[in-house]
């Protein structure tokens, strides 16, 4: 199996106020597919009438028969994809989750970790509660159910406040769809007007495929409900130190979505720019590792004044599923999603550019996939510092014994990548890209500075930034 390289935990959408509100939801999915690809699940209210479905697969699997949509009825709706971190990868898990309390009936889809979970479950399972997953998107209901508050802002509000770590929330409620960001705004959320109805997404490339207007982000630390008076702050808990997750910009996000107010495609040219400027080469051409590098390859082409070339060609229709034939040709993972442009490389000295390394072993293939195409020279850049720390906040970054950066020093990556060069973009470098002050960031996995504590949190090793 070929997967991505890292993985997001989850996409979250949340529609209020548009006839036929599930099928929004599905085109939102559809939009967040990179999010999570191994199970998605839509909630729909038809004036507190619920009806859901939800299944494991890519959207386009989960709904491969239109009669599903069409049975999930209201103009109400929250949609999820998911990749776990937290909970194996089956049924059980799928999201959004659905429960019955004293309160009432309530939806939820949860982007980002819950660092404390582990405590928290502990705590409520001595306190008599049944878990039926072992998601940690699961506590936060648990929670609810236990406040003795009348009214489900303040149940929610109280149960946010004994969450630590990163969450970006959609809820359906009888008459509400309630959005919220915790308090350092590790996660990205956003809130747009289409027609006559809103909606809330992860990222504003979902608005797009709906023709639906940007109007802000959901703030960290509020609680923001849409009902049929429209959107408001129903609850703003003091934000804490914000720690927006700077991985959005390298990887995770769209090219096309705006995350924390800014413009990603916008600030993944300057990476490239950057790096241009902190480590120049002597080169014909820019390539990039396709898709997810093409806007850094194009910003490092522009800073060095370097012509960019397509010299490696992604395979679009390799799937999840793909099965790896059992008579082995060497790298044939990489070979099947990766194919070089021989015409372009034979003979010449190239950059190749790259959002990032993990574990180095796809990196390793394509070089060798390049070298074998005839390109002379290779001078590997990465637009991101190294990755030498797990993230806990949501993402699937692997345990610090798989990370090549965590083992070895730049000069023994290029070793083991047989490149002529390699550099990374500093830590300096990549905040500078923002307009954000440096310290509004989590920078963790580049770092070892954890902004948020939790269970299985290392403590902070380092100053925090840079
Ligand atoms: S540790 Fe890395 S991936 Fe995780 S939230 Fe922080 S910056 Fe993002």
């Amino acid at each position: 199996m070929f997967n991505r390289k890292l993985r997001e935990n989850c996409g979250v959408i949340g529609i209020y106020g548009l006839p036929k509100a599930a099928q929004y939801a599905y085109l939102g999915l559809y939009a967040l597919q990179h999010r999570g690809a191994e199970s998605a699940g839509i909630i729909a209210s038809d004036n507190g009438d619920f009806s859901f479905h939800r299944g494991m697969g890519e959207v386009a699997t989960v709904f491969s028969n239109k009669h599903q949509l069409e049975t999930l009825k209201g103009n109400m709706a929250i949609g999820h994809n998911r990749y776990s971190t937290t909970g194996a990868s089956d049924q059980t898990n799928i999201q959004p989750l659905f429960s019955t309390y004293w309160g009432g009936e309530i939806g939820i889809g949860h982007n980002g970790n819950v660092t404390n979970y582990d405590s928290l479950r502990r705590r409520l399972e001595a306190s008599g509660a049944i878990f039926r997953t072992d998601s940690d998107t699961e506590v936060f209901l648990h929670l609810i159910a236990n406040s003795k508050e009348s009214d489900i802002v303040q149940r929610l509000a109280k149960a946010l406040r004994k969450v630590k770590g990163a969450f970006s929330l959609v809820l359906i409620t009888p008459d509400k769809i309630i959005a919220a960001r915790d308090p350092h705004g590790v996660r990205p959320l956003s809130l747009g007007k289409v027609r006559s109805g809103y909606i809330v997404a992860s990222e504003t490339c979902a608005f797009d495929i709906m023709k639906a207007r940007y109007l802000r982000d959901v703030e960290p630390g509020e609680i923001l409900v849409i009902d049929e008076q429209g959107p408001k702050t129903a609850y703003q808990r003091p934000q804490k130190r914000p720690a927006m997750c700077i991985f959005e910009y390298v990887y995770f996000s769209r090219p096309d979505s705006r995350i924390f107010n800014e413009n990603v495609d916008k600030l993944r040219r300057k990476l490239g720019r950057r790096l241009a400027w902190e480590y120049p080469v002597d080169a014909e051409l820019v390539i990039s590792v396709p898709d997810s590098s093409n806007t850094h390859a194009l910003g490092y082409s522009e800073g060095s004044g370097i012509k960019f070339e397509i010299g490696l060609i992604r395979n679009h229709y390799v799937g999840r599923t793909f099965i790896m034939p059992k008579q082995s040709i060497r790298d044939i993972d990489a070979l099947i999603k990766y194919n070089p442009v021989k015409g372009v490389l034979e003979g010449k000295s190239i950059v190749l550019v790259d959002d990032s390394i993990v574990r180095g072993t796809t990196s390793r293939k394509i070089v060798k996939i390049l070298r074998e195409a005839g390109a002379k020279k290779i001078h590997f850049r990465v637009s991101s510092p190294p990755i030498i720390s797990p993230c806990f906040y949501g993402v699937n970054i692997p345990t610090f014994e798989e990370l090549i950066a965590h083992k070895h020093s730049v000069e023994e990556i290029r070793k083991i990548l047989k490149v002529d060069s390699l550099e990374y973009l500093s830590i300096k470098g990549l905040l500078s890209i923002s307009k954000r002050p440096p310290d509004q960031f989590c920078t963790a996995c580049f770092s070892k500075h954890y902004p948020i504590p939790g269970d299985n949190v290392p403590k902070n090793t380092r100053k925090r930034g840079f």
